[in-house]
């Protein structure tokens, strides 16, 4: 009897596990179930909407979800529609690759005042999230502070500073670009706990702000260290000179007159308090100094007004009832992405939010390969009994037939220029495919 593998999630961890379980030329089903109609996870909602070419990696996952083993089971959410405990009594193995969808609180007074938000929920909002397409932002001030220095930290800035015209060939929805676009922003603050040196950006994303139409990226001379002082791998010792020295050109910039924008890399401040009545009104920072690689306080304050904070700082599995939670790392707790008999984890649920797209291949190479050593052949019914259950609850799945028709309606509707408008309502694209 053919192994049947569920895999809980259609981000790039997912598809990444599907595409190893097919390489072992195992006689297998595998079927992949999403709690979205669409595809693709934090590729369709996280990966920002200017970087089109980081979609890419689309194809090879579309190349995956058509192999003949693979089925795409959309709109069905594991937790409502069927229980993990459901799932794992019905296939022999299950790999959960639901990612890390949700926010890192910033857990300091006034965090939870009106137009604080976290880069999670900012980010799904400007992507077309539904879950996330009503949240409406209150763009309405000249300053935003986004807090933390990674690569999603960076994208909200960029997103936030480029003007409609290099937004053009991107997928933002039409309400967030309006509501950016309209927005009176011409300060966007980016701030780091630690220094320039630690900071997380890729270069390539860090360059970049270096050359925007209508914003000037600055930087504080005084922040900017001579010489990289950490014991570093070869490679990291590399990448962060490098970043150095684009910091250290953003700080010789003066606000250019012919620009209507600027971004600020603040660093050594972290964050005490969200200012302000019901509404955000400033960010209260404490100025750090770093002692054995960590910020440490020094009582000092100063504080940025602004009318909107977008904490980037990392995010959060979200618990499925059945999976046992590490409480240390935030994370499924596993052995090496083993986590019980036939229970597998991958990705961002296995690791926490670390690395890039393709850091997910090597998780998906090491669950097949465990799939393979501990379980060999299958006994479990799969793909009948989930759609049997699923029919019983009167669950309407989406396949991925189902997605290719939605992928066309958006490519259709695209503006000129556009790769595609999202539908932004689960109830729209139901009603395509009912149509
Ligand atoms: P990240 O790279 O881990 O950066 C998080 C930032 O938040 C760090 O600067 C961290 O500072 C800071 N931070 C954490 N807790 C904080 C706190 N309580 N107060 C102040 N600052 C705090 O995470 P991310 O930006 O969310 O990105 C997640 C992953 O996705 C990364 O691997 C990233 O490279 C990847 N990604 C890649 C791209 C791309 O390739 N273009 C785009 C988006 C995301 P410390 O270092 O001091 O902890």
């Amino acid at each position: 009897m053919a192994l049947t593998v569920a895999i809980i999630g259609a981000g790039p961890s997912g598809f990444y596990a599907a595409a190893a379980l097919i390489k072992l030329g195992l006689d297998v089903q595998i079927d992949i179930l999403e709690r979205l109609p669409t595809p693709f996870g934090l590729i369709r909602a996280g990966v920002a909407p200017d970087h089109q070419s980081t979609k890419n990696v689309i194809r090879s996952f579309t190349r995956t979800a058509l192999e003949p083993p693979v089925h795409y089971y959309g709109n069905v959410t594991v937790g409502r529609d069927l229980s993990l405990a459901e799932l794992r009594g019905i296939y022999d193995a299950v790999v959960v690759a639901s990612g890390a969808p949700s926010d890192r609180p910033l857990g300091v007074p006034g965090s939870d005042k009106a137009g604080c938000y976290g880069a999670a929920e900012f980010v799904g909002w400007y992507n077309g999230h539904p879950d996330l397409r009503g949240l409406n932002p209150d763009l309405d001030t000249s300053a935003v502070c986004v807090v933390g220095v990674g690569n999603v930290a960076i994208d909200v800035a960029r997103v936030l500073v480029k003007t409609p015209a290099e937004m053009a060939g991107s997928d933002l929805t039409d309400y967030a670009a309006e509501a950016i676009h309209k927005a009176p922003i011409t300060d966007v603050y980016i701030i780091g706990r630690r220094g320039p040196v630690q900071a997380k950006f890729t270069h390539k994303e860090l360059r970049e702000m270096g050359g925007l139409e209508d914003c000037t990226a600055l930087a504080d001379p005084a922040q900017m260290p001579e010489t990289i002082e950490e014991e570093l791998s070869e490679r990291d010792r590399r990448l962060r000179e490098k970043n150095l020295a684009t910091l250290k050109s953003y700080a010789e910039n003066t606000p250019d007159p012919g620009k209507r924008k600027r971004v600020h890399f603040v660093f050594f401040a972290a964050p005490k308090e969200v200012l302000g009545g019901e509404r955000v009104e400033g960010l209260r920072l404490e100025r750090t100094r770093l002692e054995g690689g960590r910020a440490v306080g020094s009582g000092e304050t100063f504080d940025i007004a602004c009318g909107a904070v977008v904490a980037a700082i990392g995010y959060r599995f979200d618990l499925i009832e059945g999976l046992p939670p590490d409480e240390r790392t935030g994370v499924v707790a596993n052995r090496e992405g083993r986590v019980d008999g036939g229970l597998y984890v991958v990705g961002w649920a296995k690791r926490g939010p670390t690395g890039v797209i393709g850091t997910n291949k090597h998780d998906g190479d090491r669950a097949a390969e465990q799939i393979q050593e501990d379980i060999g052949d299958g006994d479990k019914p799969g793909r009948p009994a989930l759609e049997a259950l699923l029919g019983e609850r009167g669950v309407r799945w989406v396949s991925f037939e189902d997605w290719q028709r939605i992928d066309s309606a958006e490519v259709a509707a695209a503006p000129p220029g556009a790769p595609r408008r999202k539908f932004v309502r689960v109830a729209e694209m139901l009603d395509l495919l009912d149509e």
